[in-house]
């Protein structure tokens, strides 16, 4: 099923096909793909197909239906549902099912959206690449040898291999924006309180925001409007109006708009010539449609990845010391001769061998990376250093967002340096792995919304992109942008040839 969201909702609704049929269909393709794609690390049969014919028992009895009535989404498996397990794909929570549903699954449930499953990760969302997965790696449907990119990079292969028209990933430091470049759709990270964060399970707090991807902006639109909403019950979420988006992509006006061009990014070392040219077309097609071009700098940003990369391992390591074994996870219950760790424990009281027995083999090594940094960085004494000097450029980062917003209305750059990189590429080299955040991360650490539009193929076939990134709170002004070079492009519209025939 590669047709976006708005088609398989007319077919719904005109009734050429019922929920069953379309849940059907998308049971399949998934029963198609994982076996080498691997995007899910769980499918929920049963539940789908119920929730399907009450959906079109409601249709036939004449009842009126919400808006995504009988439309099949996935989510990324760091958000909780309480009718299916939740994973984070990490052995920690191998065996996790929640107690309640994350408010923005609710709010898609009580939307309509019929849940089909939930999809494969970077462990806890840390990663780029969905390799750190305990669940095995996802592949890239538009060349196997390739990774999807992450951390949400089984929410991106699920869609760009046709299985459902929208998936909902998470987006801490570019993980809906990069596997959405290398999958060739469209992601949008919304602004940092636009959607609840009330069952997400945390990664780092402050950066974290939920986002959906589909083909094209128009399907992002009908997502983020089911999704986005003040929480009562999360405390980060923003009492802010939520726009009709449809009515804004419908109405938007491209003559006048100023984009500002981040030319620094562009024109730096190692960026692939494929990404470059995105960009500069990306320029001509806006120019094309009555918008202004503008060049601008956001001076701190050579200190975006340094910055993430102490904050973001500095909240998970308080984050993650909930999963102990007794609070929550996995819980190792006596160390075996075998275990590696074994001296040491040999050395501690039962509960804390328990603790670190729990913790040593729960979590995988990039997830201990991140612990470590983090831990070390809080510490006594380097607090100050790292943490509080992080927090210090973080404002200097939000500053440069501001004044760039004070003469431009969106900003227009790269997603990646790269297109999609070989399986195992980067794995064992956690820098090279950083650095593919380097164009992402500005936007979580400002807290503004920003998009991931496909803008071409390069010469190994694979997806480019470019990113837009609006002030605060406009992600209304972002899709309707995104919406006008949708309008003069058909990148959104090429599929990946494997999937087309299926
Ligand atoms: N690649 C980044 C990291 O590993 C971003 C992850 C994310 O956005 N969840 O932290």
């Amino acid at each position: 099923m590669l047709d976006s969201t708005s088609t398989i909702l007319e077919l719904l609704r005109s009734g050429d096909a019922t929920a069953r049929e379309v849940t059907e269909q998308t049971l399949r393709a998934i029963g198609a793909i994982q076996p080498t794609i691997n995007a899910y690390t769980h499918v929920a049969y049963e539940a789908a197909l119920n929730a399907a014919d009450a959906v079109d028992q409601d249709r036939k009895a004449g009842r009126p239906l919400p808006p995504l009535a009988g439309l099949p989404v996935a989510i990324k498996d760091v958000l909780c549902t309480s009718d299916m397990p939740t994973t984070c794909s990490s052995n920690m929570l191998r065996n996790f099912t929640p107690p309640y549903d994350a408010t923005v699954v609710a709010k898609l449930k009580r939307a309509g959206a019929i849940v089909v499953g939930k999809t494969n990760m970077d462990e806890f969302a840390m990663g780029a690449s969905t390799e750190t997965s305990a669940m095995g790696l996802t592949r890239n449907p538009w060349d196997e040898q390739r990774t999807p990119g992450g951390s949400s990079g089984g929410a991106a292969a699920a869609v760009a291999a046709g299985t459902v028209p929208l998936s909902i990933g998470t987006d801490t430091g570019g993980s809906i924006r990069q596997p959405a470049a290398f999958c060739g759709i469209t992601g949008l990270k919304p602004t940092y309180g636009r959607c609840s964060r009330l069952g997400l399970v945390a990664f780092a707090s402050s950066l974290d925001q939920a986002g959906p991807m589909g083909w094209s902006v128009d399907d992002v639109a009908i997502g983020l409007q089911a999704m986005a909403g003040y929480d009562p019950a999360d405390s980060t979420s923003v009492d802010h109006e939520v726009p009709d988006y449809q009515a804004a992509i419908a109405g938007r006006d491209m003559k006048g708009v100023r984009i500002g061009v981040l030319r620094d990014s562009i024109d730096q070392d190692g960026v692939a010539p494929a990404i470059r040219t995105a960009v500069a077309e990306a320029e001509k097609v806006f120019t094309d449609l009555g918008a202004e071009i503008v060049e601008v700098s956001l001076q701190h940003s050579p200190y975006w990845v340094p910055t993430y990369y102490v904050i973001a391992p500095c909240e998970a390591s308080s984050n993650l010391s909930r999963f102990d074994g007794a609070h929550y996870g996995y819980r190792h219950a006596a160390a075996s001769t075998e275990d590696s760790i074994a001296p040491m424990l040999a050395k501690t009281q039962p509960l804390e061998a328990m603790y670190r027995a729990s913790r040593a083999n729960g979590f995988g090594s990039e997830v201990k990376r991140r612990i470590m940094v983090g831990t070390y960085a809080l510490s006594e004494g380097y607090y100050d250093a790292y943490y509080n000097q992080a927090l210090k450029v973080r404002r200097l980062i939000s500053r440069d967002y501001e004044t760039a917003f004070e003469d431009v209305d969106v900003l227009l750059g790269p997603v990646t340096p790269s297109p999609a990189f070989g399986l195992g590429e980067n794995i064992d080299d956690p820098i090279a792995m950083y650095l593919c955040d380097l164009f992402t991360v500005g936007a979580n650490l400002a807290g503004v919304p920003a998009i991931s539009l496909p803008a071409g193929l390069d010469d190994d076939g694979l997806p480019v992109a470019i990113q837009l990134q609006a002030p605060v709170m406009q992600e209304a002004r972002l899709l309707a942008a995104g919406a006008g070079f949708q309008s003069a492009t058909t990148y959104h519209r090429m599929r990946p040839n494997d999937f087309v025939a299926s």
